[in-house]
């Protein structure tokens, strides 16, 4: 137990797209749920930066 990996997941077959960008998002670092907005990474960590508001 002391080798760990993060494994993305293959989510190209949902045809998911960043809602932010467009750009088609084919693998993602945790499983989707349902009704949940998937970002890209780009978008992902832009949205993780604090702001206010
Ligand atoms: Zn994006």
């Amino acid at each position: 137990m002391s080798y760990y990996q993060k494994q993305p997941n293959d989510v190209s077959h949902l045809g998911l797209n960043c809602p932010e960008c467009g750009i088609a998002i084919t693998t993602l670092p945790f499983k989707p749920r349902r009704g949940m907005k998937i970002y890209c990474h780009d978008c992902a960590q832009k949205r993780k930066t604090p702001t206010t508001g």
